[in-house]
């Protein structure tokens, strides 16, 4: 565990990757008690920063994967702080994710006496976690169908993903003690952060603002050198009622993202402290790219609508998937990608540049400017 001090960058902030098992002391000149230690995950990813918030509560946010090496890096950094796990009394969870709740349940083994608080609508998911309940194979792979995702693709995708759940979990479940929503206040002895709920990449993801120093803390919402997958989620098990389409309520992960993300381009941001990637000392432009990056791919997925629909016949994601994505293994790789051409469809529906129709079991997309009734009149 390398204990460095903050070195100068633009308002002290240094930026770049934070290796794991280093531990950042007061990266923020203004807001002095939070400090940032990274701890190693086992993915590409890379390390996972939870920060320490040196106040009465003692507070972490989030608390890395449940692994040997993840919690040494936690206690080092403690350590190196002047703290032990013992000495926690409060974990707040940006998110159910396992690099987050992680090692929540270990902390209260270890002895420390936790609040433990998430956004309310992941309360089940903190307290019920489990890999199966994460991976949500079935209801996933029922969305891909509906999507027009052929039968042997969803029998190899299922067989990789229980092959998954053999692995030792990465995480367990814990008690959440307070549950709090949008615009609720986390009371310090010298300091308050405000939540924000900012749905997206999980349904319930919570961001802390302390609106006086410019800081947000961003959880997976925001990440240095990377944009986060966003969720889409079945929300009930039957036909919503009133859907002509039959179609299952569902959370709309993509939409509900670009939503959040413009809500904090209008916040007077100084710093954004993320889960993954460094600190982030120009958070506007770190917005920006992350808007971009969606209305990139979101633009290139109505240019192949456009051409799919001059030829007739609507399109499922499926199909549109297979067309942006040629390269792309269904099976190993393309669950992310479905998800996201998924959530690019819900986009535009609510956009209105898109009309879902239902063929037997299949949902299909067409433009709406597609549609006889409004086509261009000849004279
Ligand atoms: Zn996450």
């Amino acid at each position: 565990m390398s204990h460095r001090p903050a070195s100068g960058g633009p308002l002290g902030v240094p930026e770049g990757p934070l290796p794991a098992g280093s531990a950042l002391s007061s990266p923020v000149i203004d807001l002095p008690q939070i400090h940032a230690l990274a701890l190693p995950t086992p993915w590409p990813v890379g390390p996972v920063q939870v920060y320490l918030i040196e106040s009465e509560p003692l507070t972490l946010v989030d608390t890395g994967v449940r692994s040997r090496d993840s919690w040494d890096a936690l206690v080092g950094g403690l350590e190196a702080l002047g703290y032990a796990p013992g000495d926690l009394r409060r974990v707040i969870l940006t998110h159910y994710h396992a690099d987050h709740l992680g090692q929540a349940e270990s902390l209260r083994r270890s002895g420390a006496t936790l609040e433990v608080l998430c956004h309310e609508q992941e309360v089940e998911l903190v307290e019920g976690f489990s890999v199966e309940r994460d991976e949500n194979i079935e209801d996933t792979l029922a969305l891909f169908r509906e999507h027009g995702v052929p039968e042997d693709v969803l029998a190899a995708q299922r067989r990789r993903l229980l092959s998954f759940l053999e692995d030792d979990p990465l995480c367990e479940p814990t008690r959440v003690d307070r549950a709090v929503r949008d615009g609720e206040r986390v009371a310090f002895k010298d300091l308050e952060l405000e939540v924000l709920h900012a749905p997206g990449h999980t349904r319930g993801h919570l961001l802390l603002h302390h609106a006086g120093a410019g800081v947000l803390v961003t959880g997976d919402h925001v990440m240095g050198e990377m944009v986060p997958a966003t969720t889409t989620c079945y929300t009930g098990p039957l036909p919503e009622p009133g859907d002509p389409l039959r179609r299952r309520p569902r959370f709309r992960g993509l939409p509900a993202y670009l939503r959040s993300l413009r809500r904090l381009r209008g916040s007077a941001l100084r710093v954004l402290l993320p889960a993954h990637g460094g600190l982030i000392a120009h958070p506007a432009r770190a917005l920006d790219d992350a808007l971009l990056f969606y209305e990139v791919r979101i633009q290139r997925a109505w240019r192949a609508l456009l051409r799919r629909a001059r030829s007739g016949a609507p399109v499922t994601a499926w199909e549109l998937f297979l067309e942006l994505f040629p390269r792309v293994d269904p099976v190993t790789q393309g669950r992310n990608r479905l998800l996201m051409v998924i959530g690019i469809l819900d986009v535009l529906a609510e956009e209105g540049r898109l009309e879902a129709l239902r063929d037997g079991a299949r949902l299909v997309h067409r433009p709406v400017a597609d549609r006889p009734e409004q086509a261009p009149s000849p004279c």
